[in-house]
């Protein structure tokens, strides 16, 4: 897959980031997307060419092939329209996520829009501004609550993404460290239809990471802790190298 055209305005900038907004976008024929179905369905009307640079979503589905570039109209069915609304306030650099945005729920929410949408930008953001926010609760006495936050959202962020998606490994290392602090098994397994409903490979994927803090020791490390790339959606690996030893692909 073809990653978006570097952004060598901004090269200061780390991973990930946003289009640049041009005046010349902003009179751009604008492109309709339906967000959501029924009652509670959103339109927006967005520029095209800040859509394509950010997603191939939008790249391919506004290309003369498809149905939506020829009507200009997108049609987003399984997105949620308070999810998208976020989505677009960071597109459109009206805030960044971390503005508006301090709960686990959205930033979930927005990462799996970017999955949908292929926005690893996105993704990547959402991650980023999410495990900050974990490193805050690490600070106070509810440590263990972000690992109780994320248990409750576990069953969705499986349901939505992919098998082994860097969402769900945060979700199951933000768990399994919560229960090296005081995050008890029990309280996790109150709910048990709940409980039920959390494939076994999880259930055991946790454990092997629970095992793994314990085995640590002293030497663990809050898997909110951290910059750089870690659980950051990348295709392209050279990308990722040079990101984590924090330059980006043509600063050198
Ligand atoms: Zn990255």
């Amino acid at each position: 897959m073809a990653r978006p055209p570097a952004d060598n305005s901004n090269q200061a900038t780390r991973c990930p980031k946003r289009p640049i907004i041009k005046a010349e976008h902003l009179r751009e024929t604008p492109v309709k997307i339906v967000v959501g179905t029924g009652d509670k369905a959103a339109t927006y009307h967005l520029p095209p060419t800040p859509l394509k640079v950010i997603s191939p979503y939008f790249r391919a589905c506004l290309s003369d092939e498809f149905s939506e570039g020829a009507t200009n109209v997108v049609h987003l069915r399984d997105a949620n329209p308070a999810v998208f609304h976020h989505f677009v306030a960071w597109l459109l650099r009206i805030h960044d996520l971390g503005g508006n945005l301090d709960r686990t729920k959205p930033l979930i929410g927005l990462w799996i829009l970017g999955d949908s949408i292929m926005c690893e930008d996105l993704q990547n953001r959402a991650m980023d501004v999410m495990r900050q926010l974990h490193l805050e609760y690490s600070g106070h006495d509810w440590h263990a609550s972000a690992g109780c936050i994320l248990f409750a959202e576990l069953a969705s962020i499986v349901a939505h993404t992919c098998e082994g998606s860097e969402l769900s490994s945060y979700a199951m290392d933000k768990i399994a460290h919560a229960m090296t602090r005081g995050l008890k098994l029990r309280e996790l397994m109150k709910s048990g239809a709940y409980w039920a409903r959390i494939p076994e490979t999880v259930k055991t994927e946790i454990f092997l990471r629970y095992q793994h803090y314990v085995d640590l020791g002293s030497k663990d490390s809050d898997p909110a802790q951290g910059e750089g790339c870690r659980y950051h959606v990348h295709d392209d690996t050279e990308s990722r190298v040079t990101s984590e030893n924090g330059q980006k692909a043509g600063t050198k």
